[in-house]
């Protein structure tokens, strides 16, 4: 973006360097380059750990994140504890909310990586496809709903405390995932859609618009 800037002036400097026209000030010259849209300054990825085997799940997690830079995971699960205390399907896992030295937390913490969970930003109709809940509470801007205290705590993460932040789901494909509804949602409600979302494992650029299913 700099160096083509920098083209324009330099044609245009030629062009009012005559001997019979006043070289232009600064602002003048300003005024003769093409307008730009203004970048996006601000960047959030997302990441659904359902696409990587069990068996490696949370170092493939680990792995991507670092790969990618980012320095704090938001969990967005509704509930990411374990809802079984037995070993087995639905048992504690690496990728599971534990106390102590198990689970998420830690595993992130000795990666460099921060964890932190908004349960407000969960999807409140997990069997749901259509988040019909989800989506009113995201359109009722004004309405007083969890989905909006957790964006602005969101918002304030991504603003000021310096760490590239990842939003967290089980969901393998970002297409079908709450967590896309809750990216675009912060980049329109509190980045003026100044705010690139990334999918963390394959770092495509998400739309800001779309619908998610
Ligand atoms: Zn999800």
């Amino acid at each position: 973006m700099a160096a083509k800037s920098s083209v324009h002036y330099a044609q245009d400097t030629n062009q009012w360097a005559k001997p019979d026209r006043p070289f232009p000030t600064l602002h003048r010259v300003f005024a003769l380059l093409p307008e730009e849209p203004p970048m996006p300054t601000a960047a959030v990825w997302t990441v659904g750990y359902g696409a990587w085997p069990t068996a490696r799940r949370a170092e493939r997690l680990v792995e991507a994140l670092s790969s990618r830079g980012v320095t704090r995971l938001v969990d967005v699960r509704l509930n990411p504890c374990a809802s079984a205390v037995k070993p087995g399907p639905y048992g504690p896992k690496p990728w599971t909310l534990q106390t102590g030295a198990a689970g998420i937390a830690s595993t992130l913490n000795a990666a460099g990586i921060a964890y932190e969970w908004l349960v407000e930003l969960g999807n409140p109709q997990r069997h749901d496809r259509s988040m019909t809940i989800l989506r009113a509470h995201l359109a009722d801007v004004k309405g007083d709903w969890p989905v909006h205290r957790g964006l602005v705590r969101l918002a304030t993460l991504v603003q000021t405390s310096g760490d590239v932040v990842a939003l967290l789901c089980a969901c393998a494909d970002y297409h079908a995932c709450h967590r896309t509804l809750i990216a675009r949602a912060l980049a329109h409600l509190h980045f003026d859609g100044a705010l690139e979302i990334f999918d963390t494992r394959t770092g495509k650029l998400i739309t800001l618009d779309g619908d998610v299913a």
